[in-house]
């Protein structure tokens, strides 16, 4: 039998308790992380006009804008 105070009963259940919060939260941002890259990925802003489209065709790194017409080269989109 392992001799031990309740205090260090606390402690050690404590931290039991926090690490698997830290590891559930952890693992909930990453998830909601790859839904909206998953989310965002086709998407293409147009560096002219600022129209936001969708371009599921991953060929060209140049599109054509529907808002204005021009060509936009596609970037990444930055998280606000
Ligand atoms: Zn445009």
């Amino acid at each position: 039998m392992i001799q031990t105070s309740l205090a260090n009963l606390i402690v050690f259940n404590l931290v039991i308790v926090l690490g698997a919060l830290a590891v559930i939260w952890a693992g909930k941002v990453w998830a909601e992380r790859r839904r909206e890259r998953s989310r965002t990925r086709h998407q293409v802003v147009c560096a002219v006009c600022g129209h936001v489209f969708e371009d599921a065709a991953r060929r060209d790194t140049v599109v054509t804008c529907p808002g204005c017409g021009r060509l936009v080269e596609r970037q990444a989109l930055m998280d606000l």
